[in-house]
């Protein structure tokens, strides 16, 4: 089935810039995406209307949900480019964030916690602060954030832009191997044709502003593995 599917979908800001579309693009549940193109094309605007924090001026997005997911937490997680972690509060406060919006109870929390940061190879910087960590370690304190709520579509705008290329590299790896373990259904917004090739299978290609598909490449046919 389909995980996401935008029909016609144009944004236009109050500003009056026609900032996306018409866009036409369908995900199926469990693919690997990546969105490429160039800046200013719309590709954040695409992720903001997929994840409903903005409205389409036209068209239709519909995102698929879970029907067993009762929880309360939003089915989807959104990894920024900038760490947007709270610098005062420890690893473990931080990926508590998005369960204590969806009133999660303590207990089931904490298992929650201890599963994402497993994930992500964090276990032992779950009481670290975000200043004493890394640049690839708090990209990874955003992706449990992201996970942690067991969202079925996973949102990334450019995640691993500001890091160095060896720590790109292994954050890549690192995607991968999540994907293949979780079976989440991925959107990936990227600048580097290198990443979204390595990455994804498929690659969308959008044109210049205001952005539409341009081309689509088919990396593998390969669907996810546990
Ligand atoms: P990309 O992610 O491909 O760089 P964006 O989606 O960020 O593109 O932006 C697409 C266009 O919309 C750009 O011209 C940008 O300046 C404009 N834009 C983005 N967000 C807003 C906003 N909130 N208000 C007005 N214009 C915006
Ligand atoms: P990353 O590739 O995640 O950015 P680094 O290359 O900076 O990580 O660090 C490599 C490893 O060193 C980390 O995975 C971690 O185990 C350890 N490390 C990094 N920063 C710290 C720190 N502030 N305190 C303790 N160990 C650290």
């Amino acid at each position: 089935g389909l995980a996401v599917r935008l029909r016609a979908v144009t944004k236009i800001y109050h500003s009056g810039v026609t900032a996306l579309g018409p866009l036409d693009l369908e995900v199926a549940k469990g693919q690997f995406v990546s969105l490429l193109g160039p800046s200013g094309c719309g590709k954040s605007t695409a992720l903001r209307l997929i994840a409903g924090l903005a409205a389409p001026s036209a068209g239709r997005v519909d995102v698929s949900h879970r029907a067993s997911k009762a929880d309360g937490c939003h089915p989807i997680g959104f990894v920024f480019q900038e760490p947007t972690l709270m610098p005062w509060a420890s690893v473990r406060e931080n990926v508590r964030l998005p369960l204590k919006l969806a009133h999660v109870t303590a207990t089931e929390a904490d298992r929650r916690i201890a599963e994402a940061l497993a994930l992500v190879d964090l276990c032992e910087f779950a009481d670290a602060y975000p200043r004493e960590l890394s640049g690839g370690m708090k990209m990874r304190v955003s992706l449990a954030r992201a996970l942690v709520t067991d969202p079925d579509i996973l949102l990334l705008d450019e995640p691993f832009a500001a890091l160095d290329e060896i720590t790109r590299f292994r954050l890549n790896n690192d995607l991968l191997a999540l994907w293949r373990k979780l079976h989440k259904t991925i959107i990936f917004v990227t600048h580097s044709v290198f990443e979204s090739v390595y990455l994804s299978q498929r690659v969308i290609v959008m044109t210049a502003r205001p952005g539409r598909l341009a081309r689509e490449f088919r990396i593998a046919t390969v669907e996810p593995r546990g």
